[in-house]
């Protein structure tokens, strides 16, 4: 977009409507006296907008909170049972999931196409089967979020040129949507996303500048700046997954050397762990083995086992290794970009879900003792509130994010 291209400016009225919907959506205020202490507005101001609310059935009140105080109770506000729902659509490597959401985010109802092939056109059909089973189970939509890994433009709402993608390239996923439906639709990116949802429901609600970190068979990130996703001129999200940690390390894909992605990713880490884990069940009996297994079960190399499956598994000094070896790379990633960002969380999405406490901890405790300000502040990790929901639940909030702004009228 030209830095000279007019502006239909929103007005002060829909800003006003945006920001009391969204902190009675995320549940920041649920009262009126609250909603004008915490935006400044007069409680006239607030008793119009949300007398509006009542009338267009956005928000409803419910019953009074019981009070030991003497006097009136106040109403509680939430969004009304009427109320628009958002669709979110969340394209991944191997699915496509959609969910149907209530302005709240709870999540009313699901679908997903699971593959190991795909081609463009494929890629249209399951995205439009999806949505449309949702529709069929709600008429009353207010718009439709996507949320796509990357890389992607996310002013032109392009896929670019994923890895891993089976050789799809350039997918213009927002145009095709926007043929096909009516509704207002969103795209970003799946890490950004999910940094929104956290922002507007999750951990980061009260955070103003954090990073999230979703490691799968890819690593990206989502970075969340004076309170908003980031979001670079040229529309293209950050990929922390490409910090080079060795720069004499493996040629990467996108022709940087030493690419976090190529150590830290979930596949290769599971490969690790299967080896490490395999050794001890082979070398049972073994001098070399350090480790004894105490049964023939535990010998067995789990095969599909995810980092949850190996954090439930008793611990060997092999596969702690390689945990530890994971969280040392990442953690060489994480310190570049937090001297850079200074943010005041760092938040784990995707497989980190399934990582051990003890694994955020120290992971925590590196990133800590490596960070260029020492001032007595400590950064914390901690997983996202949405799990490995954050990037589907992020879809959603794309829609309701441009309503909590002021920019979607109803
Ligand atoms: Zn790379």
């Amino acid at each position: 977009m030209s830095q000279m291209t007019g502006k239909n400016s929103i007005t002060s009225k829909q800003f006003n409507r945006g920001l009391l919907l969204k902190l009675i959506a995320t549940q920041t205020c649920r009262t009126r006296i609250d909603l004008s202490k915490a935006t400044g507005l007069t409680k006239m101001t607030v008793t119009n907008i949300i007398s509006e609310f009542i009338q267009q059935g956005l928000v409803a009140e419910s019953e009074e909170e019981q009070t030991e105080v003497c006097g009136r109770n106040p109403i509680l506000l939430e969004i009304s049972e009427k109320a628009p729902r958002v669709i979110g659509l969340l394209i991944f490597r191997d699915r496509i999931e959609a969910v149907l959401c209530t302005l709240s985010m709870e999540m009313l109802a699901a679908e997903s196409i699971h593959f190991d092939s795909l081609t463009e056109e494929q890629l249209y059909v399951y995205c439009f089967s999806v949505i449309d089973r949702l529709l069929e189970k709600e008429k009353n939509i207010l718009g439709i979020g996507v949320a796509a890994i990357g890389p992607v433009d996310i002013w032109k709402g392009v896929i670019l040129n994923p890895p891993r993608f089976y050789g799809i390239q350039n997918v213009p996923i927002l145009e095709k949507l926007k043929k096909r439906y009516a509704f207002p639709i969103f795209f970003d990116h799946d890490n950004n996303s999910a940094a929104l949802a956290e922002r507007l429901f999750g951990i980061g609600k009260n955070v103003q500048d954090f990073l999230f970190l979703g490691i799968s068979n890819g690593i990206g990130s989502g970075i969340v700046s004076g309170g908003e996703i980031y979001h670079s001129h040229r529309g293209i999200p950050p990929e922390i997954g490409h910090i080079s940690i060795d720069r004499r390390g493996p040629l990467c894909v996108c022709g940087n050397r030493g690419c976090l992605e190529l150590y830290a990713n979930t596949d290769i880490v599971l490969k690790k762990l299967r080896a490490a884990a395999g050794m001890r069940a082979s070398c049972d009996g073994d001098s070399r083995a350090p480790v004894r297994a105490s049964s023939a079960k535990l010998c067995q190399p789990p095969e599909n086992a995810s980092f949850a499956g190996f954090c439930r598994m008793p611990q060997t000094a092999e596969t702690e290794a390689v945990f530890e070896e994971m969280l040392q790379d990442v953690s060489a990633a994480l310190v570049t970009s937090v001297n850079i960002l200074h943010p005041e969380m760092i938040v784990l999405g995707h497989d980190c879900i399934d990582w051990d406490e003890r694994h955020v901890r120290r992971l925590e405790e590196l990133v800590n003792n490596r960070k260029v300000v020492h001032d007595q502040s400590l950064l914390p990790v901690r997983k996202a509130h949405f799990g490995k929901e954050a990037q589907l639940i992020g879809a959603a909030c794309n829609v309701a994010d441009q309503m909590f702004k002021g920019a979607l009228i109803l």
